[in-house]
Formats: structure tokens, C-alpha cells, sequence
């Protein structure tokens, strides 16, 4: 079987690199920026026909532009643009698929120097990895943090920016052996605030809850980032520390996520969760940050690419199945439990349980009803060598790598 892997290094560019990765970011918003612009254009003079020109056709004008117009263009390989138009074309379909299917969708937007994130990707050239080092077009070796070791052939090299510091990903595609799959027992998962799951054999994993204990920290930054000047360079330094704060977080919180997924997925043959509207619940506005906290959108799209990885089933619940009012001993439904209230008491058998672990154990009920496989293929997989070195370098992405902003 093949699959498309993506492994992400941090590098440690010297200043003249820094400078070209930064022109290449700019070229790439700079692309982005002109193809939104002249398709704005386009949809004003004839009406409504979105459809109306692709990346193909949009390099082709931009690369006859170049000469004249954008001669600092050339200073950047030419695929830094090109992918830009690429990731420009993903997002209008990604907008026209969304309202087809009735979801509420924006337009691609215009990206601000400062305020998308700086990025920009290759998917032709010299892109390879040599033990410390990492080799761009145009750019040559780059050091990288930690030896950069993977397997298959390139697709892209994607290079991004996180709060001054810089990291490339690669997506691979690369044929995975068949081997067994796992054999654990089926588990079913209750996500939760006070603990971020709950597994029916009783295992808890507990939650980090990094924005929760950062609240006041992130929040005098920001103060202090609005007292500094406009354009300063206090202002900057102050805005980087705070970009530095929410890294540190999205760390700490995707760190917990991966242990967490990689363990269910690798050690048990199903894994059953709920399905949650995860945007809806978001949009209450009490249960938001804690919810946006434990990232439970993140939860199970890790869980959905994992199982598919180490060839376990993943069984979504029905939608409006009562995990949490149905009594897991008996099968009786109670009435709608408040966040409040922890334990589980059942009216009809007088069982009395915590609450999650209720949850979880009317999961598990659902494993040998209902089977959906959400991996859609059950042939299994065995993740490639690298990948134990540990979990946060790689990930696998299901389909397509994720389009990267300009
Ligand atoms: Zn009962």
C-alpha cells in the first residue's frame, strides 16, 4: 500500500538564508495576493463565473508580468509563486465544495505581511535530506536541528515560520508493508473537559490544559503588546514573545494529543468515540475555551490518520447516540445530565458511576452494533521505522498535503 507521510524538522538557517527564506515568503503572499486579486477581477466583469481561470493559466500571466513588473521575482526559485497559485486554486475549491455541501464558507482572503503565517513551499527542484542538513532549490543546505532522516520519494518541501523560529515539513509518499493488525480489544472513548478521555477499561489520559494555567500570562503580553508603539521595534519584540507563548502551548497541547492517539491506535483493533459537533459546541461560549483547549478537533483527525496507519478500525457513534444518558449496565436512557453533575445514578438498576467512564462503556457498546469504518480501507499497515524516533516529527497526512498559505 502507499501513503503520503509528512516529516517536519526544525532547521537552523544562518542570517543569509533567513533572509532568502523571508523573500521567499513574500514572493509567495505576493503570488497569492496578485491571483486573488485578478480573480476578484475576473468575477466582477463576468458576473459570477467563479470558474473562470486555474494556477496554469494565472503562472503563465504572472511569469510574462515578471520580466517587468516583479523583477525581484526572480531572486526566488519559481515554484515559490507557482505552488502559491496552486494553494490560491485548493482554496477557491475548498470554498466551492463547502457551500455546494450547505457549510458555512468564506472566500480565500488576502494575507498581510505579519499576519498570515510566513510560508512557502517547492514540490520541484533539488529537495532532499542529508543527514544534518536539509537541500532547498536555490537556497542549497540548510542545517537542520536533529538529523533529518526519512524514507520514499518527495513530494513537496513546505517551509514555514513559528514565532521567528523556521521548520520544514516534507510530504513522502512511500509503500508501507502489510503486517498484523493490532490485536487489543475494542475501547471506547469519552473526550472530556476535566479529563481530556476517558477509556472503558478504566485508563484515564489526563489533560494539559496549557492556555488554562497561561491565561494571565498571555494576557498581560497581549497588554503590553498594545501599549508599544505602532511600528516600533518594542512593538515587535513584544508581539514575538507573545507568538512564542502560543507556540509553547500548541506544544505542550499537541504533545499530549499524539501520545494519547498513538497509544489507542496501536494497541487496540477498534476504538470507538463520539461524534461531536465540535463547531457547535464551540460556539457556547462558556464551554469554548475549555473545549478549544483539550482540541478535540485535533483529537479526531490524529485518531482518524493513526488508525488508518496501524490499520485499526475507528468507529464513530451515531450521531445523536445518548453516551451519556444511557445507563451502560442496564441500557436505560435517562434524562439530559448537566456538565455539572460528575457521577452517573441509574433510576431503573441503581448503578452509580463516574459520569466519563459511563460514557465510555456505552461506547464500547456501539463497537459490536455498529461498525463504521471511518479508515474506509481495512488493509493494514505498519508505520515505517522512523516514525517511533517519536511522534511529533511526522504525521500522516490522509490525502493531500495541507495547502499552505503564500
Ligand atoms: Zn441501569
Amino acid at each position: 500500500m502507499k501513503s503520503n507521510l509528512a516529516y517536519r524538522f526544525e532547521l537552523k538557517p544562518n542570517n543569509v538564508q533567513r533572509t532568502h527564506f523571508a523573500k521567499c515568503a513574500g514572493a509567495a503572499r505576493f503570488a497569492w495576493n496578485w491571483g486573488l486579486d485578478e480573480r476578484r477581477r475576473l468575477f466582477r466583469e463576468k458576473q459570477g463565473h467563479e470558474r473562470l481561470t486555474n494556477a496554469i493559466e494565472q503562472h503563465r500571466r504572472l511569469n510574462a508580468l515578471k520580466k517587468t513588473n516583479f523583477p525581484w521575482m526572480y531572486e526566488v526559485s519559481k515554484c515559490v509563486p507557482q505552488v502559491a497559485l496552486q494553494n490560491l486554486d485548493n482554496a477557491y475549491a475548498l470554498y466551492r465544495k463547502g457551500r455546494k455541501a450547505g457549510r458555512k464558507v468564506r472566500l480565500p482572503k488576502f494575507k498581510k505581511k505579519g499576519r498570515a503565517r510566513d510560508a512557502f513551499a517547492f514540490t520541484t527542484g533539488a529537495i532532499r535530506a542529508e543527514g544534518t542538513h536539509v537541500i532547498l532549490p536555490r537556497i542549497g543546505r540548510v542545517r537542520a536541528k536533529e538529523p533529518a532522516v526519512l524514507d520514499g520519494r518527495i513530494l513537496r518541501a513546505t517551509v514555514t515560520r513559528d514565532a521567528d523560529r523556521w521548520f520544514v515539513s516534507f510530504t513522502v509518499v512511500q509503500e508501507v508493508k502489510d503486517s498484523q493488525l493490532p490485536t487489543g480489544s475494542a475501547v471506547g472513548v469519552d473526550l472530556g473537559v476535566s479529563h481530556m478521555s476517558t477509556l472503558s477499561d478504566g485508563r484515564v489520559f489526563e489533560n494539559p490544559r496549557p492556555l488554562h494555567s497561561r491565561v494571565r500570562k498571555i494576557r498581560r503580553l497581549t497588554r503590553d503588546l498594545h501599549r508599544r508603539l505602532e511600528g516600533s521595534n518594542n512593538r515587535r519584540k513584544a508581539a514575538d514573545r507573545l507568538a512564542k507563548e502560543y507556540l509553547h502551548i500548541g506544544n505542550i497541547r499537541k504533545d499530549a494529543l499524539h501520545k494519547a492517539t498513538t497509544c489507542l491506535a496501536k494497541n487496540h483493533s477498534e476504538i470507538v468515540i463520539e461524534d461531536l459537533n465540535v463547531q457547535g459546541m464551540v460556539t457556547n461560549r462558556h464551554l469554548a475555551r475549555a473545549i478549544s483547549d483539550v482540541g478535540f478537533g485535533e483529537f479526531h483527525r490524529q485518531l482518524e490518520y493513526k488508525c488508518r496507519w496501524y490499520g485499526s478500525h475507528l468507529t464513530v457513534a451515531p450521531r445523536f447516540y445518548p453516551s451519556t444518558k444511557r445507563c451502560s449496565s442496564c441500557g436505560h436512557v435517562g434524562d439530559k445530565m448537566p456538565l455539572s453533575k460528575r457521577i452517573y445514578e441509574c433510576e431503573s438498576c441503581g448503578l452509580v458511576l463516574d459520569r466519563d467512564m459511563n460514557a465510555a462503556l456505552n461506547l464500547v457498546a456501539v463497537s459490536s452494533t455498529e461498525t463504521l469504518n471511518a479508515g474506509g480501507d481495512l488493509a493494514s499497515t505498519t508505520p515505517p521505522r522512523a516514525s517511533r524516533a517519536g511522534s511529533m516529527k511526522q504525521e500522516m497526512n490522509a490525502v493531500i498535503p495541507h495547502g499552505i498559505g503564500g
